[in-house]
C-alpha cells in the first residue's frame, strides 16, 4: 500500500505529517514544522510559498495572498471574503458568483483553490524531500464547521496540486485521534478549537478503538485574525487622528501595520502591556511620520469584548445539541494559536465551568490527527473507527420560499436521506430543486448549494408526480443529490451545480497549469533558498570580520573579501547553483575565522593542553 500523508491546511500556517513505524512524525520544512499559508506572485512570473512569499510580499502586497483558506467555497459577495483583511490582492467575482482573486502581475484571475494548491503542493515537495518518495495520496483536515462547498474546494485544491483525498478528517475529530491514542479510558471531551480564521467547538466521545462526535458547532467568520484587526483599526484610527494619514489606504503601510498588530496580540499574551514601533510608516509634506504606541492588555481585552461574546454561542449550542451539562465534560482542550489569548482562555473556562487544557504540542495536534488516520488507511497503525457529524443542516427549497430540512444538523456520517415532494403546479414537466445548507427557516437566509433541474416528469396535475430526492453524505462530508420520479420512473442523470465550486473542466485546466509551473517554480524556489543562505552567511562572515578587529593574516582576509565579493555580486544573478557554491567557499572562511578568533580569546594554560 501506498504511502499516505496528513496535512493541516491553516489560515495562517499549514504542515505536512506521516506514520513512521508506528510513531507520527510532523515533516520539518525547510521553513520549520510548520509553513506560513502565504503565497507571493512575483514580478518574474515565480510563484512563492512561506517565508519566501512574506518577505516579497512587504514590497510586493498587491501579488500575495495570505489567509486563502478562509476564502474556500466562497461567494465573493460573502462579508467574510471581503472582509479577509490581512489578504491585500483584489477580491472579485468569478463566472458563478464565487470569490477569486485578482493577481495584478499574472493579469487574471485566481480561483482560491488554485492559489492553495500552492501550499499543498510545497508541503508535498518538503514530504517527498524528506521521505525520498513519491507522495500522492492525503488526508486532509478541515474546520468541522466547514461546509459543503467549502470541503468540495479543498478537495478541488489538492487535485490541482495532483493529490488524492483519501479522506477528509474534521480537525477537532484530528485532535481527539492525537489526544486520544493510546488512550484506553472512555472520555467525553469539549474540542474549542480558534485558529487564524475560524472557531469550532465539538463535544466527543473518545473510547479505545472509536472516536464519536456528539455534536458540533462554529463560526467560520471568527479567529486569531478578527483580534489582529482590532488592534490594527485602532492604529490606524490613532494614525488617522494625529496626522490626518489613513494607512488603510497605502497598501505597504498597512500590510506593516498588520504584521505590527499580530506581533502585539501575540505578545500581550504573555506581557501585560506592549509597544508598537512602525518607524517611516508613512510620508506627510512635513516628512517621515513614524508610529510609537503603548497596548496594554487591559486596554486590547476592553477592544475584544463583542468578539469575546461572540466565543458563547457555539459552546452553548453543542452542550445543548448533546444534551450534556458542562460538568459532564471530562476534558475541555483548547488547540489553535489564538486560545493563547489569556482572555479567550478566561471566557471559555467561565462558559464551561471547567480549567481549560492545553493538549502536549497543541500546533501540532491536528496535523498529528490526519497522519494517524492516514496511518490507518495505509494499514501502519491500527484503525480508530471515527463518527463524524454533519455540521449544517440540509434541505430544500419547498413552496412559499421555505426550508425543508432533509439532514438535520448534528446527524452522524455517512448518511442517506430521501424524501417525496410533488409539483406545484398542474401540467409541470420539470422541477427545480434548490438544495440549501443553514439552520434557518427561510429559504434566502441560508446557503444555497446548488440547482437541480429534474426533466421528463409526464405531465399531471399538481400534487401527483412522486418525486423523491436523495441526499447522501459521505465520510468526507461531501454531499451527493439525487432526484427521480416514483409513479413514471422517468429516471434522470441529474447533476448539482454547486454555486461556488470549479467545474471538473476547470479543475482538469488548473492542474495542467500547476504543472506546468511546477518546473519553474521548484527553480525560482531553489533560488530564493539559496540568496536566503548566502545572506546569513555574509552576515556571520561580516560579524566575524568586525570580531577579528583586524587581527587576521592578511592573505586570508585577501581571500574572504575577494570570496565576499563574488558571493555578493552572484546574489544579484539567477545561478542558484553557483550562489551554493560561493555560499560554501565564504562558510569555509568564516568558519577558519571564527577558530581564529577562538584560539585568540583561549588563555595560554588552556592552547597548551
Ligand atoms: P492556528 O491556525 O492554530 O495556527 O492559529 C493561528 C492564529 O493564532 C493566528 O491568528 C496567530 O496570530 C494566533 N496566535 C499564535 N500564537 C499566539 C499567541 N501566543 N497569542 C495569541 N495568538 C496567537
Amino acid at each position: 500500500m501506498g504511502r499516505v500523508v496528513g496535512i493541516d491546511l491553516g489560515t495562517t500556517s499549514s504542515a505536512i505529517a506521516v506514520v513512521r513505524g508506528g510513531e507520527v512524525i510532523v515533516i520539518t520544512t525547510s521553513e520549520g514544522k510548520r509553513l506560513p499559508s502565504v503565497v507571493g506572485f512575483g514580478r518574474n512570473g515565480e510563484r512563492l510559498t512561506g517565508r519566501a512569499a512574506i518577505e516579497q510580499g512587504a514590497t510586493n502586497p498587491e501579488n500575495t495572498v495570505y489567509g486563502v483558506k478562509r476564502l474556500l467555497g466562497r461567494p465573493a459577495g460573502d462579508a467574510e471574503a471581503g472582509g479577509t483583511s490581512t489578504s491585500f490582492s483584489s477580491l472579485r467575482s468569478g463566472p458563478r458568483g464565487d470569490a477569486r482573486v485578482y493577481i495584478p502581475v499574472a493579469g487574471k484571475l485566481f480561483s482560491p483553490p488554485e492559489i492553495a494548491a500552492h501550499i499543498l503542493s510545497r508541503l508535498r515537495d518538503e514530504a517527498e524531500a524528506y521521505l525520498g518518495e513519491a507522495v500522492r495520496e492525503v488526508v486532509i483536515s478541515v474546520p468541522a464547521y466547514f461546509g459543503e462547498p467549502q470541503r468540495q474546494a479543498l478537495k478541488n485544491a489538492a487535485t490541482i496540486a495532483g493529490l488524492t483525498v483519501r479522506q477528509i478528517i474534521n480537525e477537532p475529530t484530528a485532535v481527539a485521534l492525537s489526544y486520544g491514542s493510546g488512550q484506553s479510558h472512555t472520555s467525553t471531551v469539549m474540542v474549542v478549537d480558534l485558529g487564524g480564521g475560524s472557531y469550532d467547538v465539538s463535544i466527543l466521545d473518545i473510547r479505545e478503538g472509536q472516536i464519536t462526535v456528539r455534536a458540533t458547532s462554529g463560526d467560520t467568520h471568527l479567529g486569531g485574525t478578527e483580534w489582529d484587526s482590532l488592534i490594527a483599526g485602532w492604529i490606524a484610527a490613532t494614525f488617522l487622528r494625529r496626522y490626518g494619514i489613513d494607512l488603510r489606504r497605502q497598501p505597504t503601510a498597512w500590510q506593516r501595520v498588520y504584521e505590527a498588530a499580530e506581533d502585539a496580540k501575540i505578545a500581550l499574551s504573555t506581557d501585560e502591556e506592549t509597544v508598537i514601533d512602525l518607524p517611516f510608516l508613512a510620508a506627510s509634506a512635513d516628512g517621515p511620520r513614524h508610529l510609537h504606541l503603548t497596548l496594554t492588555r487591559r486596554q486590547f481585552e476592553q477592544m475584544a469584548a463583542s468578539l469575546l461574546e461572540r466565543l458563547a454561542a457555539p459552546v452553548e449550542s453543542v452542550l445543548a445539541d448533546a444534551g450534556l451539562a458542562p460538568s459532564a465534560l471530562d476534558a475541555v482542550l483548547l488547540v489553535g494559536g489564538a486560545t493563547r489569548m489569556p482572555m479567550v482562555r478566561r471566557q471559555i473556562e467561565m462558559l464551561t465551568g471547567q480549567t481549560a487544557e492545553i493538549p502536549p504540542q497543541p500546533d501540532q495536534a491536528v496535523v498529528a490527527g490526519a497522519a494517524l488516520q492516514a496511518g490507518a488507511l495505509a494499514g501502519e497503525v491500527e484503525e480508530v473507527r471515527l463518527r463524524d457529524v454533519t455540521p449544517l443542516t440540509l434541505g430544500l427549497e419547498t413552496v412559499g420560499g421555505m426550508m425543508s430540512p432533509l439532514i438535520p444538523r448534528n446527524t452522524p456520517v455517512p448518511v442517506s436521506r430521501s424524501q417525496v415532494f410533488s409539483t406545484a403546479e398542474d401540467g409541470a414537466t420539470a422541477v427545480e430543486i434548490c438544495v440549501l445548507q443553514g439552520e434557518r427557516p427561510m429559504a434566502a437566509d441560508n446557503e444555497t448549494l446548488g440547482i437541480l433541474r429534474l426533466e421528463g416528469i409526464p405531465a399531471a396535475p399538481r400534487g401527483i408526480p412522486q418525486i423523491e430526492v436523495t441526499f447522501t453524505i459521505d465520510e468526507n462530508g461531501l454531499l451527493r443529490v439525487a432526484a427521480r420520479e416514483l409513479l413514471s420512473g422517468a429516471g434522470q442523470t441529474v447533476f448539482l451545480a454547486a454555486t461556488t465550486s470549479l467545474t471538473a473542466q476547470e479543475v482538469r485546466q488548473m492542474v495542467q497549469e500547476a504543472e506546468r509551473c511546477a518546473a519553474q517554480d521548484l527553480v525560482q524556489r531553489n533560488l530564493v533558498e539559496a540568496r536566503t543562505a548566502a545572506r546569513q552567511v555574509l552576515y556571520l562572515v561580516e560579524r566575524n570580520l568586525q570580531r577579528a578587529n583586524g587581527e587576521i593574516p592578511p592573505p586570508l582576509a585577501e581571500r574572504v573579501m575577494r570570496q565576499v565579493r563574488a558571493l555578493q555580486q552572484a546574489l544579484a544573478g539567477p545561478d542558484a547553483t553557483r550562489i551554493r557554491h560561493l555560499t560554501a567557499e565564504v562558510q569555509q572562511a568564516s568558519s577558519a575565522i571564527s577558530s581564529l578568533i577562538l584560539l585568540e580569546h583561549t588563555r595560554p594554560s588552556e592552547r597548551e593542553q
